[in-house]
């Protein structure tokens, strides 16, 4: 299966994107964590790109797109992929669709997390990721077992710069209330949206989401 995860920051995206790339063998793309390890290695990239997620604007498109062709050639994207935080604007889902068919691969699905505002500034402001790896925690919903320390990798757990409630919000209304409607509208006009309620408890979105793809490889067998 190829999927694209779409929906607001903090929606819970990559908590499942990780746990199903797991257990199911996929590729899960995060284009966040991609810039971020860009950032982190102080590469061109990373530095151009850090100042942009510092402010909560989109990173522009020629560099998202030449990004994720080169990932999509990676070989353990050929037993299938998540896309998350891909495409985020028309232009890149128009270009997703040319490297597809270059590389002769379909999308399955696109799940949308629902959510109301008010629950991800929540979400947001108490996500912590670690440095090594940038596994994902909320210091309520989903503590480390020693606080500040990753249970996976034993790395130190930091706060990301663009999870202040100010840039908080201007995330959520430019990608997401801006940004992603013709994004949605293009799946939705090829049948290929699901909605998920993401504002469940984790437990519950997992289950939802697992019954969706089961249902999907099913009719795809
Ligand atoms: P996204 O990838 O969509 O930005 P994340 O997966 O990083 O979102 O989740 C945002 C924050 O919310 C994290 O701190 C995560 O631990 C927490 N979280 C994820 N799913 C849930 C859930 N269903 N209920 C409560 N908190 C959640
Ligand atoms: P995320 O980890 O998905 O919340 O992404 C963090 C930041 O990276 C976003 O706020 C953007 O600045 C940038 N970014 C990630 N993916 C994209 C994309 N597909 N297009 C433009 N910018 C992106």
């Amino acid at each position: 299966m190829n999927l694209i995860f779409m929906g607001p920051p903090g929606a819970g995206k990559g908590t499942q994107a990780a746990r199903i790339a797991g257990q199911r063998g996929m590729a899960h793309i995060s284009t966040g964590d991609m810039l971020r390890a860009a950032s982190e290695a102080g590469t061109p990239l990373g530095l151009q790109a850090r100042e942009i997620m510092a402010r909560g604007d989109l990173v522009p498109d020629d560099v998202m797109i030449g990004l994720i062709r080169e990932r999509l050639g990676e070989p353990d994207t050929r037993a299938g992929f998540i896309l998350d935080g891909f495409p985020r604007t028309l232009a890149q889902a128009e270009a997703l669709d040319g490297m597809l068919t270059d590389i002769g691969r379909e999308l399955s699905l696109v799940p949308v997390f629902d959510i109301p505002e008010a629950t991800l500034i929540d979400r947001l402001c108490g996500r912590r990721v670690c440095h090594a790896a940038q596994h994902v925690y909320h210091v309520d919903n989903n503590p480390p077992r020693v606080p500040g320390i990753c249970d996976a990798d034993g790395s130190e757990l930091y706060q990301r710069d663009d999870d202040r409630p100010d840039v908080v919000r201007a995330r959520y209304q430019k990608q997401w209330v801006d940004a992603a409607g013709p994004v949605r509208d293009y799946y939705a006009d090829r049948g290929l949206i699901v909605h998920i309620d993401a504002a469940a408890p984790q437990e519950q979105v997992a289950r939802e989401i697992d019954e969706v793809l089961d249902r999907a490889d099913g009719e795809a067998a």
